[in-house]
């Protein structure tokens, strides 16, 4: 496989895109903070299969990180990144730096009012705004046919799917399955701060909510009785801290208190230094 074309300027990827569709190929894209792993890279498979032409992107976007986090030591492994977009087959990788996106006197965001406040927009005001932000500065840039979303990130693919319905951007959502190791834990960039006993704690998040969902299958449908279950197992782990466990419906993300039609259960968990995500669907 030819190495993918790097493209750092928004000119550069821009003209690359424009050239394409002029061509009348479809433009699959694949908006990622780097740090790529399987997860990752299921998504540049899928698309992979379904465009003619594949763009991922690498930018560890500043304005959905907030006072505190984690975006100075955010990993950053651009060569192995590259190497894997190369194995993948993807066409060009776009790689701006933080002034290059991001003028200085931009003042403009987006927002989706609602679903940006509850699960991890509780403890993480402004992150989604942000995301909404450059992902919609992303599509414009790139001017994707089809644009690929985990299911890790559930609220983050619901508001997306939102703000493209409601502004009429010019794009396919695609939503695609979590890739799990063998033990069951969800692939994450932020997996590489565990340390091995933490690593051990952190199966915790996908064993509970694998709980609830057989709970779920053997006709559980109290939603108050599930989540105190999945707290109580949480909190055997010595390190965890919940943040939230919650169930809600999977298109509004409210609080459900009956589990009926399609629901997910989720979770943000501290374990140690590091806070993990990790969510089920749940079909009653
Ligand atoms: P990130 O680099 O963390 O911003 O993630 C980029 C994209 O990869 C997002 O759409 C994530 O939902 C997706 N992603 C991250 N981890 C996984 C995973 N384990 N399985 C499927 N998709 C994932």
């Amino acid at each position: 496989m030819p190495d993918p074309i790097v493209l750092k300027t928004i000119v550069e990827m821009s003209a690359w895109s424009a050239k394409a569709l002029r061509k009348d190929k479809s433009i699959g894209f694949v908006p990622t903070m780097g740090a790529l792993h399987a997860g990752h890279k299921s998504l540049i498979d899928r698309a992979r299969k379904e465009n003619d032409l594949i763009v991922v992107s690498i930018f560890v976007n500043p304005t959905q990180f907030g006072p505190g986090e984690d975006l100075d030591k955010y990993p950053r492994t651009f060569e192995a990144d590259e190497k894997l977009c190369t194995q993948a087959g993807a066409d060009a990788l776009f790689f701006p730096d933080r002034k290059e996106m991001y003028h200085e006197a931009s003042r403009t965001y987006v927002e989706v009012g609602g679903l940006q406040d509850v699960l991890c927009g509780m403890s993480r005001p402004g992150h989604f705004r942000g995301v909404a932000t450059v992902v919609t500065k992303l599509f414009n840039i790139v001017r994707p046919t089809r644009a690929y979303f985990g299911r890790k990130d559930a609220q983050q693919l619901r508001i997306l799917q939102t703000m493209v319905r409601d502004l009429n951007q010019p794009v396919e959502v695609v939503p695609c399955e979590i890739v799990r190791e063998p033990d069951g834990l969800a692939l994450s960039s932020r997996n590489a701060y565990l340390s091995p006993r933490e690593r051990k704690q952190a199966l915790g998040l996908s064993k509970t909510l694998e709980h609830c969902k057989q709970a779920v299958a053997k006709g559980e449908r109290d939603a108050m009785k599930l989540i105190g279950a999945m707290a109580e197992m949480l909190e055997e782990e010595p390190d965890a801290e919940i943040d939230y466990v919650a169930i809600v419906n999977a298109a509004t993300l409210e609080d459900v208190t009956t589990i009926a039609g399609e629901c997910l259960a989720a979770l943000a968990v501290r374990i140690g230094k590091t806070r993990l995500i990790d969510n089920v669907r749940l079909n009653a």
